[in-house]
This record gives C-alpha cells, structure tokens and sequence, in this order.
C-alpha cells in the first residue's frame, strides 16, 4: 500500500489533503504534517477542512492557505486522512469524490475502507503513525514544521501516552520530534493551557447536567446550544470534557451529548472497561475505536438520551 501511494505521490502534481468535521488534534496534526510533505517533495497541496482549526491547535506551522469551501478542481489524488467513513469530511463529501481518485488513510477500527486505496492500521496510534511511516517509504527528510504537527497529533490522540493505543511507536516518534527541536512544554502549553476563562464557565454548567447509572459505571452529561450562547463559547471550548469525566472512580463509560439543534445531538463516547464503544455507536449509525468513538443522533433530548439507556441497557 505504501508503495502505491508513494507511485501516486510521484507521478502526480496536484492533491488535495483533508479530514474530519469537529478537528482533533490528530486530524489537523497529520493534514498539516501531510501537506508539508507534499510541498517538500514540490508538488501542490491544498488542504481542505470544512471547519476552521480550533484555537489551540493554531500554533501548528501551515504550510500553504487552508480552504474551509469545497474544492472546484480536480487532483491527482484525494488524501482522506483520519475519517472512519467519507461522510465524517462533512458536508458535500459525496462531492470529493468526483475530485479524483481517493486514497484513505486511517487508523480507526471501523473504517469502511471508501478510498481506490485504503492504508488502515487500527494498530497505529493514530493517523499521524501512518503519516509518518509514509514520511520515511518516500524518503522525505522531516524537519520541525513537520515534526511539530505529528508530535501533537500524537500526543493528542494517546491523551498524553495515557490512553490505551499508546504503544512503543507512539514513544519512538515523539522522541525523534524531540531531537529536530519539538519542545513538549511549549506544545502542552499551547494545547492544554491556553483556554479562554469561558470554556471553564461552559464546564460548570455542563457538570450540573451529569447523571450517572448502574452504580456510577456509566455517566451521561451534555451541552446545549443555550450553554455555549450563555457563555460566549462554541463547540470548541468543549473538546476535552468528555476525557475529563474519565476520572470518575469506577466510571467506565462516559457519554458526553452535544446539542446541534434542537432535533439533532452528536454524542461523544469514552470507555476505561471493556465496553466498546465503537461498537455501541455502531449500533447508533456512528464509529470510531473501542475506547473513543461518536454518533449523531436524531430526536430531543429525552428522545437521545432514551436510545442510549437502550443500548447500555439502562
Ligand atoms: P469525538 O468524540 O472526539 O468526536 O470522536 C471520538 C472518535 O470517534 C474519533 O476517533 C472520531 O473520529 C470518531 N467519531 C466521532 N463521531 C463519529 C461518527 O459520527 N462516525 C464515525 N465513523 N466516527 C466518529
Ligand atoms: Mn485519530
């Protein structure tokens, strides 16, 4: 598969990079990282994102302009980086195809391999593991704009190496970054503590909405659009919570629902037991791994939160 990818990357000049709706660390770390790779090697790169780049992560090096509307054009080829299905690049994705030929790269474990080309590793830590291998099969020398991006999409993914993918790649590549001049406390910095005062507000609102079942193993707790209004934040100033609620003793799943409109909510699901939740939003229209994965789901809040005690048998 590497090998294709890197035929397609040799005899093409003009691609088109993109990724997931609600930005992670991982998706904006490994796009960025691979469209640095693509200028390096002199072809065109045009990265594509339907949201903007969260706040935190706007310290990552960009190498050329971002384009948040759907492309007219068309490419050698359309690298998918980090998205289970091609619906999760938002909006309009049934478009993208018709853009060239799709090359799906990603590391979820219920991919549904959409792409000419599909390089999935549900081994891989996360998509920035697989950026970086294809970094070394095509020979790319990696500098800092480079390393800056994979060492945050790392160290986001693992939860800072805490989260059950981190594996001795995760170590390996950070400890590389380290040596081309990463600093670990500027990026945690810029990460972890650099928040407006309102997303804290936004989290004290959201923590009188916790319920907890079965013994305090599942909790559930939400954000609505009234919050974020309330609070002058938007969905943004949320990523994190969810993680957050992890630290519950005993907790072993957290479900953390987020309003889109009043008949619409993306839930976020984590698990420290050995529920999977890919498997649980599976069951809800959604995916993403055993112990992080989403869904949106139809109804009002009651409606919601009814279909999740259905599946967790509440
Ligand atoms: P989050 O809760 O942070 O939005 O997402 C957790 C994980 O599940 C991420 O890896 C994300 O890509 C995946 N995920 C979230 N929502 C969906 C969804 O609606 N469909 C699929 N296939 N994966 C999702
Ligand atoms: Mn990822």
């Amino acid at each position: 598969m590497l090998q294709k990818i890197k035929n397609i990357i040799d005899n093409g000049n003009s691609f088109l990079v993109t990724t997931h709706i609600d930005p992670d660390g991982d998706s904006v770390g490994s796009a960025l990282s691979m469209c640095w790779m693509l200028e390096f090697l002199g072809k065109k790169a045009v990265l594509y994102m339907k949201d903007q780049i969260p706040y935190r992560y706007e310290f990552l090096p960009v190498p050329s302009s971002i384009r948040h509307g759907l492309p007219e054009e068309s490419f050698d080829a359309i690298f998918v980086l980090d998205c289970g299905s091609l619906s999760r690049v938002g909006e309009g994705y049934e478009k993208i195809k018709t853009l060239g030929r799709i090359v799906n790269i990603d590391h979820h474990d219920t991919n549904e391999m959409f792409g000419e080309i599909n390089l999935i590793d549900p081994n891989a830590c996360s998509t920035a593991e697989i950026i970086y291998k294809l970094h070394s099969s095509l020979g790319v020398l990696l500098n800092y704009n480079m390393g800056i991006n994979i060492y945050t999409a790392i160290i986001t993914d693992t939860g800072s190496f805490r989260h059950g993918n981190t594996n001795s790649n995760a170590f390996l590549i950070c400890e590389e970054m380290l040596r081309l001049g990463v600093s670990p406390s500027y990026v945690s910095g810029m990460v972890y503590e650099s928040h407006p005062k309102e997303r804290f507000r936004l989290f004290g609102i959201i923590l009188t909405t916790l319920e907890t079942y079965k013994e305090d193993t599942i909790a559930i707790a939400c954000v609505t659009q009234e919050m974020f209004k309330k609070t002058g934040t938007s969905r943004e100033h949320s990523e994190g919570f969810v993680e957050l609620l992890k630290e519950i003793r005993g907790i072993e799943v957290v479900v953390l629902l987020r309003e889109v409109n009043s008949n619409k909510y993306k839930a976020s699901m984590r698990s420290k037991g050995n529920v999977d939740v890919a498997e649980v939003c599976g069951l809800l229209g959604g995916g993403g791994h055993k112990r992080a994965a989403g869904c949106t789901i139809d109804g009002s809040i009651d409606e919601v939160k009814g279909k999740i005690k259905e599946v967790f048998k509440i």
